[in-house]
């Protein structure tokens, strides 16, 4: 056991929603305004004596603007400073790909996104006893009504905040439904010594969400019971939904739909980390379908979601693997699936065929997202071509369901006995 401080985000939900639904509005508006005006700034210098000027020399030029006082001053820097690590992105990327597009503005035709809005140290007063915070307004607003948002959250999981050493910052975040605020924390944990020095790969995916190369063994763990209840709380969504725009009836289906994947996601991430652990697994490598091509994504293909929930779960089985000695590393998903497990072949002709991988040179048929999840495992271990492993066959994996009734997971055998 060690002693280890981390970083943690914790999602609050807002429960006075109506109060200061206006008022977040109006910042999460300020702060895509103050953007663009400094987007604006960066596009003129660099036209005139060809110079992107770097964060703090617009930091100093945007302090004399009406609009940064529309935020509280380090609210106002924290955009700057996105701003400026977006440019600097863009430098990175451009090394690699001379057609990437620089960072753009914060609109959608006459009208201006909610931008996120982060509250630093003096910009936020936390009352954990009540669950209450108070976010500050800039000096520009101050006259309007009062100088803060008094906002009531609920913390999503049995999180309690004033047991946290320190809440770095607060952020204000639009999820598309309506706001919710993120707290910013360090906290101290006990860790564990490393699992082992066995090695796994995970493949994420669509129908398996994820499929682990184990060194024993391969498992399956499919979504199947995040899709029933997609299927269930849409429905229920559709169902009750008012001329009005949306009813309590269904803004209760959405946040009952989101609720139980997080759930999900949490069991299912602590499920593979206890799975490492008990299997000696101190190293995790983890697809990350960065160059996935877009006709790739097929008819499922919302892309932008499933981005988000594999973000989410790499971030859930790192934070958990961090706590019990395995370490979880992201790793470009780059040829995985067109590359044979077995052999190494990656040419053209070897295709997938209703979920199977056949390759064309050693004569491999398996499961396609098995041999992913081994090509993964192989990128980080020493022997290439699975000749540590006692079982090569690809084809017969176990699979890992989720039982809605206990919540947590079974594997197929024990679920039909
Ligand atoms: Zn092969």
């Amino acid at each position: 056991m060690a002693n280890l401080t981390v970083t943690r985000t914790y999602v609050g939900s807002i429960q006075n929603q109506r109060q200061v639904h206006d008022g977040l509005d109006s910042l999460g508006d300020s702060a895509s305004k103050l953007w663009n005006v400094a987007r604006w700034t960066v596009a003129r210098v660099w036209g005139e004596i060809g110079i992107i000027p770097d964060e703090s020399a617009l930091k100093s030029y945007m302090k004399n603007q009406a609009c940064w006082k529309d935020l509280n001053a380090q609210s106002s820097q924290k955009v700057i400073e996105e701003l400026s690590d977006a440019f600097q992105s863009w430098f990175d990327l451009r090394q690699k790909d001379d057609k990437a597009n620089p960072p753009g503005y914060r609109k959608h035709g006459d009208e201006r996104p909610r931008s996120t809005v982060t509250f630093k140290a003096d910009g936020f007063k936390h009352d954990p006893e009540n669950n209450r915070v108070r976010l500050s307004k800039g000096s520009n607003l101050k006259e309007h009504f009062s100088d803060f948002l008094l906002c009531e959250y609920q913390t999503r999981s049995n999180v309690d905040l004033s047991e946290v050493n320190s809440i770095q910052n607060v952020r204000a975040v639009w999820n598309g439904d309506e706001w919710e605020l993120h707290f910013v924390c360090k906290i101290s944990l006990e860790v564990d010594e490393s699992a082992g020095n066995g090695v796994a790969g995970i493949d994420l995916g669509i129908t398996n969400i994820v499929t682990v190369a184990f060194p024993e063994e391969y498992v399956l763990y499919p979504g199947n019971s995040l899709k029933q209840d997609k299927h269930y709380f849409t429905r229920a969504e559709y169902n009750t939904e008012g001329e009005n725009g949306p009813s309590e009836q269904s803004m209760w289906a959405r946040r009952k739909l989101a609720d139980r994947e997080t759930h999900f996601y949490h069991v299912l991430s602590e499920t593979i980390i206890s799975e490492c652990v008990e299997r000696s697994v101190g190293t995790l490598a983890v697809s990350w379908p960065e160059n996935v091509r877009e006709s790739d994504w097929g008819k499922t293909g919302n892309k932008k979601l499933h981005t988000w929930a594999f973000d989410r779960l790499y971030q859930y089985l790192a934070y958990k693997g961090e706590e019990h000695g395995v370490e979880v590393l992201k790793e470009n998903e780059w040829n995985t699936s067109k590359t044979c497990s077995a052999c190494g072949d990656d040419t053209k002709s070897n295709r997938k065929h209703r979920g199977l991988y056949v390759c064309q040179s050693c004569g491999l048929v398996g499961n396609a997202d098995c041999n992913g999840a081994e090509n993964m495992r192989q990128k980080i271990t020493s022997s290439p071509h699975g000749e540590d492993r006692s079982n090569g066959c690809v084809a017969q994996p176990s699979t890992y369901l989720f039982d809605r009734e206990s919540g947590t997971f079974h594997t197929r055998e024990q679920v039909v006995s």
